[in-house]
């Protein structure tokens, strides 16, 4: 497939699936049972998981899916985040929206979704991603939410989910690079109510995984080394899908081998400061002659 057709097919999958998904969350409902859900869905329809995908509770504005045996159920009230990545051949999808079950908070969401259709509307060959931030902050503070301003957009290459010198910033700034036909990004911008912080801090580790380097480890932990090489290359991966390869108590402990030799490491979880709730809007977007092609539309 042409790297084009395949970027473009990855993003209808990765949009087909966000929105069956999100149609069916409810409160009550185990977050590892959409976790696996999203994971079936993308293999049925022939893409592959570009990461793990999140779903992100509340004042958790990304980075967490369910490990093995997770007991977490969507919340009463809570605004969650359904966030999933699909790629074909190494092309990459990177989409999220956000579901809202308390009607106080809805404004969020369309915040985060003005900001995200702003951007798209923005973004063409030659301006500068200052611009497109601009454009984001700008249309979320219209809705009376505010932006969280150190998480940003990303350029996406192949196998490579975030690319060097490619964000997108969610805020207007002064040090962007200039946006380039061809390129491709996945524009995210989140928001949170005006009285929130706005900033984004490390929490608990991630049930998410990258591969590091490759190690001199032997036995079980080599054989899942191998593994994950072959398996997710340099893509994020999930606890979870590792461990039901390796589901005995000798892969529980070659796993915490393997992070031990700091051959695989974990991403954290991304916490909103103030523990204010975030809605998240996301598209993947490739640079047009006069503005841009939504894969994930
Ligand atoms: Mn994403
Ligand atoms: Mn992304």
């Amino acid at each position: 497939m042409e790297p084009l057709e395949a970027l473009r097919e990855a993003g209808r999958i990765a949009s087909k699936v966000r929105d069956t998904t999100l149609a069916e969350i409810e409160p009550g409902m185990k977050v590892e049972y959409i976790c696996d859900l999203v994971n079936k869905r993308v293999d049925e329809l022939g893409g592959r998981m570009a990461f793990p995908c999140n779903v992100d509770i509340d004042h958790v504005a990304a980075h967490y899916c369910a490990p093995i045996n997770d007991k977490t159920v969507i919340p009463e009230r809570s605004l969650v985040k359904l966030d999933v990545g699909v790629h074909i051949d190494g092309y990459i999808a990177d989409t999220a929206k956000t579901v809202c079950f308390d009607t106080e908070l809805e404004y969020l969401v369309e915040a985060a979704e003005a900001g995200l259709e702003a951007a798209i509307q923005t973004i063409r060959p030659n301006i500068n991603a200052n611009d497109v931030g601009a454009a984001i902050e700008e249309a979320i503070k219209r809705k009376g939410a505010r932006p969280i301003r150190n998480l940003t957009g990303h350029k996406l290459a192949r196998y490579v989910l975030h690319a060097s010198g490619g964000s997108i910033p969610n805020v207007r700034e002064f040090h962007g690079h200039t946006i380039r036909e061809g390129d491709v990004y996945a524009i995210e911008p989140f928001a949170v109510p005006r009285t929130a912080d706005g900033l984004v801090a490390d929490g608990p580790p991630s049930n998410i995984y990258r591969m590091e380097k490759k190690r001199n480890v032997k036995g079980t932990a080599k054989k899942m080394q191998k593994f994950i090489q072959a398996e997710y290359k340099t893509l994020p991966f999930a606890s979870r899908w590792v461990m039901r390869k390796f589901n005995t108590p000798e892969g529980a402990a070659a796993f915490q081998e393997l992070l031990h030799a700091k051959s695989i490491n974990s991403y954290p979880q991304l916490i909103e400061r103030t523990h204010a709730k975030v809605a998240q809007a996301e598209h993947s977007v490739i640079v047009t002659e006069d503005g841009c092609e939504v894969t994930t539309a």
